[in-house]
């Protein structure tokens, strides 16, 4: 008792400033540690604020839920949700065994054509239609997990046909919000790059020609930024050629392109087309440019 009364000496003095200086210092770096972690509150999305969803529990059916509570959430994630896209992978595996299913002529809306070509391949054998189909695979998979239908051509890589305008009318049916033919081109061995083919209008395709085009641009800014192969330098302007002569753009009546992924003739090229790596970038391009194109839709 007598002690605590007594009053504080000079060396009693510097002690207590010391305790008190101590004691804000401390006081300023808790402060400090505390700051970010209050700051990271209001960042968390919606979705996972416990509070978000136990204040809609009541009102909804556990099934509408997961999507309902947390739309911000649940359009990040998978932003193709409700969206149907079409892919055609040119050609097929096994065209080459039955010339007169694929010489067969058919109608592409402007004029006669055969029913489809064996397509290309590259020096060493790796054809296009492998090519096509394997990057289809892989797009197929990414727009299924972005929440998308995915409507396709052909479901092998083993068969014939169907022909390109048995193709454009099976996505046609399907009403798909946007559509890609896949293709890889036989150029000159000189010749490098992708490019991308638009519709030009001819009665069926005439309310898509506007879209296409700014969808064929979605897909040359993100193949630009997604895969290391260069806009052509023999074909096309700029990457872009309007063709009248194919019936997968002819008879197409939703936003569609078609795109050469690069020259299998060329061998940089060639080396790229054949990596899966590379094909897993194609697709990621494609699922970017998809994704960007809808969303402005
Ligand atoms: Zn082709």
């Amino acid at each position: 008792m007598k002690t605590r009364r007594r009053p504080p000496s000079g060396e009693g003095l510097i002690l207590a400033l010391v305790v008190v200086a101590l004691i804000g210092i401390g006081l300023a770096a808790l402060f400090a540690v505390l700051r970010p972690a209050a700051h990271q509150v209001p960042l968390k999305p919606a979705g996972t604020n416990p509070a978000a969803h136990t204040g809609s529990a009541g009102s909804r059916s556990p099934s509408a839920d997961p999507g309902r509570s947390s739309p911000a959430h649940g359009a990040s994630k998978r932003p193709l949700a409700g969206k149907v896209v079409g892919i055609d992978p040119g050609h097929n595996g096994g065209n080459g065994a039955d010339p007169a299913y694929i010489n067969q002529l058919i109608w592409n809306g402007r004029a006669s054509e055969t029913c489809d070509t064996t397509g290309t391949s590259t020096d060493g054998g790796y054809t296009e239609a492998r090519y096509n189909f394997d990057v289809a695979q892989f797009l197929r998979a990414d727009l299924l997990k972005a929440g998308a239908r995915v409507v396709m051509t052909r479901t092998s890589n083993t068969g014939v046909g169907p022909c390109v305008n048995r193709r454009a009318e099976i996505l046609n049916n399907a009403h798909p919000n946007v559509a890609i033919d896949i293709h890889a081109d036989g150029g000159p061995p000189w010749g490098r790059g992708f490019s991308v083919l638009e519709p030009v209008a001819d009665g069926p395709n005439d309310k898509v020609i506007g879209s296409s085009a700014r969808f064929g641009n979605d897909v040359l800014v993100a193949m630009t930024r997604h895969t290391p192969m260069p806009v052509s330098n023999y074909y096309g302007h700029d990457g872009i050629q309007p063709r009248d002569d194919l019936a997968g753009l002819n008879l197409a009546i939703e936003p569609k392109v078609l795109i050469e992924c690069g020259n299998m003739r060329n061998a940089t090229d060639a080396r790229l087309l054949t990596s899966p790596a590379f094909q897993k970038h194609v697709a990621a391009a494609l699922t970017d440019a998809i994704i960007s194109f809808l969303a402005r839709r």
